[in-house]
């Protein structure tokens, strides 16, 4: 059945997949985003769509549309973007998930929390279960991420508890896919974007730490299958558990890319996850998910965009904030 729904986040990287996707599937999507990192780019090719409505709205304020349901994607998700403005991240996590929630108990609307494997902070359990409590910094440079969204993890299940509010929490692993900012910071564009522009392929730290790498296409289609679930609040791993070193990701990208890339080492960040990888039996069993395509499949596909990025006239468009993102610049 055609629903009206509320994506916030909804110009970002995933954002902008799960507006496509549910408008394929003849929703009507109000799309909530402030633009931080997302661009107006990633939905262009939405605007004139008779479903599609984009509001520039921030979500540490109140939101007020009628809807059947929500989907909370606002903040931030790479790290050199979450902590550009540390107190702007926490509150967009937490008083985000307050005005969400506030919402969806009002129109008695399903609400979904994009959480994160950061929740599990630098884990001591391997691979992660989602009974894992995590192992979280409290006061490091990424508290800000990973205790805001436990925080917002804590608000969905306090108003599930107290106000009978229809939640489903979802803990994402690292996805990669088009629409990710070719300066984004994280690991799989930054390495894509140095490999096809020949610059050095910067690794932190000695590249022997692990993380798990799902395609955009897959995780969007979890995220819809769990939505459509009656019953299940999660949380719920989801995540492609293939395990790579981030020497062994160099590698294959360089592989793939060719060029004359050399590999080089920086000083790891601080906090750095040693390893990450998802225990997705629940997903499996609950939902009858889980990812379809490897690593190197949707490596083609990612490189095949960024090239096509980097060779047109969109490279050279200003991004879309005021003050720049200096600290961002690639190596
Ligand atoms: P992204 O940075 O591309 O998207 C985040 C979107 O939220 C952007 O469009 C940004 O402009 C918007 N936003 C940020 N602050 C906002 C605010 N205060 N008000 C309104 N909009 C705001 O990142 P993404 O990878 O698409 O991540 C989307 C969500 O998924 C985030 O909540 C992130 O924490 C979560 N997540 C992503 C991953 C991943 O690997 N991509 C992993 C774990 C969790
Ligand atoms: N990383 C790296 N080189 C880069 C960017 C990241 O070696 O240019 C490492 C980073 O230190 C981390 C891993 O890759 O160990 C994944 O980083 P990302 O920022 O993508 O995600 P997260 O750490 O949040 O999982």
């Amino acid at each position: 059945m055609k629903k009206r729904i509320l994506i916030t986040g909804g110009a970002g990287f995933l954002g902008s997949h799960l507006c496509e996707r549910l408008l394929e599937q003849e929703n009507e999507i109000i799309c909530a985003d402030n633009l931080f990192t997302g661009r107006k780019q990633n939905i262009a090719h939405l605007m004139n769509h008779p479903n599609f409505e984009f509001m520039r709205h921030d979500i540490t304020q109140p939101i007020n549309v009628e809807v059947d349901q929500i989907y909370n994607l606002a903040c931030p998700a790479s790290p050199p973007h979450y902590q550009y403005n540390a107190i702007k991240t926490i509150k967009t996590s937490v008083m985000g998930a307050i005005n969400v929630l506030g919402l969806a108990r009002r129109l008695q609307a399903r609400v979904f929390q994009a959480s994160t494997s950061e929740i599990y902070g630098d884990p001591e359990v391997h691979p992660q279960p989602e009974s894992y409590w995590g192992h979280v910094n409290t006061i490091g440079p990424r508290s800000c991420y990973d205790e805001g969204k436990r925080v917002a993890e804590t608000l969905f299940f306090d108003y599930h508890r107290q106000n009978g509010v229809d939640i489903r929490v979802v803990r994402i692993f690292n996805t990669y896919g088009p629409r990710m900012l070719p300066d984004d910071g994280r690991v799989v564009s930054n390495f894509i974007v140095q490999a096809l522009k020949g610059n050095d392929i910067t690794i932190y730290g000695d590249g022997q730490q692990t993380r798990s790498f799902c395609y955009v296409d897959d995780l969007i289609s979890g995220f819809i299958k769990f939505m459509d679930t009656d019953d299940f609040t999660g949380p719920v791993n989801l995540g492609n558990p293939g395990e790579f070193t981030m020497l062994a990701l160099a590698e294959q990208v360089l592989a793939k890319v060719g060029g004359k890339s050399k590999i080089v080492f920086r000083p790891l960040p601080a906090d750095d996850p040693k390893q990450r990888q998802p225990d997705i039996s629940l997903a499996k069993k609950r939902l009858g998910w889980e990812p379809t395509i490897p690593l190197s499949d949707g490596l083609d596909r990612t490189i095949a965009y960024f090239a096509q990025l980097l060779a047109g006239p969109a490279a050279k468009q200003p991004r879309p904030m005021k003050a720049p993102l200096k600290k961002l610049t690639l190596n």
